[in-house]
């Protein structure tokens, strides 16, 4: 069974308003084991509506539209559906009792604009809308099933979990399953990973290999179909299975986890406490590690020492340290997370100086120059790394190395 989604909407084609309700529908499916095979966004045109409903019942079994069921005259779909489909529009009691209900519950008046949300096509079976006044429907054409329902996401939502993924599971006789993995990768760059596991994606079916870019790591994400769950999920381990162990320690998780929910787990795991102390990243690693609930744990301490005197005053930098060798440097990010573990009374600290560009850059140190450091109770190791990029990705790729490191503190590698 494949299903096609058709949102409708001039706020959507001119790109004011993002089509999230596209991406909720076909996730939706998919987890149903129906394939959406087209998306199209249409304009509150009547005669484009009627092209696109015309095109997808050619080509899908299942249509789901959205967008274009409000109160004012922009709003058409109802209209364009019947008429392609040579219908009369009528008023359904049912819906119009609804949206009477709605408004006396809510104290206000209701307008005859809104009686207009009651009318849908002949034969058409309505879907009720539990959160707003726009009602939904579905008609039968020519055997396939074509849903109707309001653009605003919330309504979408419930009307889909409620009514339209309980009818498709009834009609889906095939029973395909859908199943997907992610692998999350940092360290190695798409063409290097994609090097790497050529022969995996090359022997990939029936599993399907994405490769998911998300600055800065790189995500792979395997699809699998089975005839039940099992199938589906004995496919896309083994090939997700396989890619981990080609790429070795360069995968830090799967699937929901983060790199600073894995770090965050490290630390627990080994009843360990950190503490950092940033400069170009402005608090943003202190920032990720608080974001995980519990980080309390083991996160104690965050520190933003973004000038000179910040770093001496609370760091006990010292100055001449700063005078001789510059704050971008490598014995400055070796104090700092020295300074962070001890005042911080934490088993690791985190030392972060770099610089972020635009400005500040200079031949012998080029925007995007960072050290980073690491400091445990046996000593403390620094490392300088040269980033490319703007400033919010130099921050971000900063933040992501630095937690890196810790991962790969526990994995001693
Ligand atoms: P409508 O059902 O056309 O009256 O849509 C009502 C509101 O829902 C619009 O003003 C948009 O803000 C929102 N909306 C409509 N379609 C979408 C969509 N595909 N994705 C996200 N929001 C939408
Ligand atoms: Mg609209």
């Amino acid at each position: 069974m494949n299903a096609e989604i058709i949102t409708i909407g001039d706020e959507l084609i001119s790109g004011s308003v993002l089509d999230t309700n596209a991406s909720f529908l076909a996730g939706s499916l998919r987890a149903i084991g129906v394939e959406v095979t087209w998306m199209t966004s249409v304009g509150d045109d009547e005669s484009n509506i009627k092209d696109s409903l015309l095109s997808a019942l050619e080509r899908s079994d299942v249509v789901i539209v959205t967008g274009g069921l409000g109160p004012t005259p922009d709003d058409i779909t109802a209209e364009a559906a019947a008429k392609t489909f040579g219908r009369e529009l009528v008023l359904n009691k049912e819906a119009l009792n609804r949206i009477k209900e709605l408004f006396s519950g809510r104290g206000l008046e209701m307008t005859p604009n809104n009686e207009k949300q009651a009318l849908i096509p002949a034969k058409a079976k309505l879907i009720t809308n539990l959160v707003g006044t726009a009602c939904g429907f579905a008609l039968r054409e020519k055997g396939k099933l074509i849903f109707f329902l309001p653009g605003v996401p919330k309504e979408l939502a419930r009307m889909t979990d409620n009514s339209v993924i309980p009818i498709l599971q009834r009609e889906n006789r095939e029973l395909v399953k859908f199943k997907t993995a992610t692998l999350k990768v940092f360290g190695l760059s798409e063409s290097k990973i994609a090097d790497l596991i050529r022969d995996i994606v090359e022997r990939s079916e029936p599993a399907k290999i994405s490769f998911l870019p998300n600055y800065p790591e790189n995500h792979i994400k395997i699809t699998a179909r089975g005839i039940n769950d099992q199938e589906a999920i004995k496919i896309v381990s083994k090939t997700a299975d396989g890619i981990a162990e080609q790429l070795g320690d360069y995968v830090f998780g799967r699937d929901n986890q983060t790199l600073e929910g894995v770090v965050g787990d490290l630390l627990r795991s080994n009843d360990h406490t950190i503490a950092v102390a940033e400069s170009c990243t402005g608090g943003l690693i202190s920032q990720r590690l608080t974001n995980i609930p519990g980080s309390s744990d083991y996160m104690k301490r965050g520190i933003v020492v973004y000038s000179n005197e910040a770093k001496v005053d609370l760091l006990h930098v010292p100055a001449h340290l700063i005078d001789r060798f510059g704050a971008v440097s490598a014995d400055v990010a070796e104090r700092m997370a020295e300074g962070a573990r001890e005042f911080g009374k934490t088993d690791l600290g985190l030392g972060i100086t770099g610089i972020a560009g635009p400005g500040g850059g200079t031949p012998e140190k080029p925007v995007g120059l960072v050290f980073i450091s690491l400091a445990d109770e046996k000593g403390t190791v620094v490392k300088s790394y040269n980033f490319r990029g703007d400033r919010t990705q130099v921050r971000l790729v900063t933040s992501e190395t630095a937690l890196d490191l810790v991962r790969r503190y526990y994995l001693n590698v």
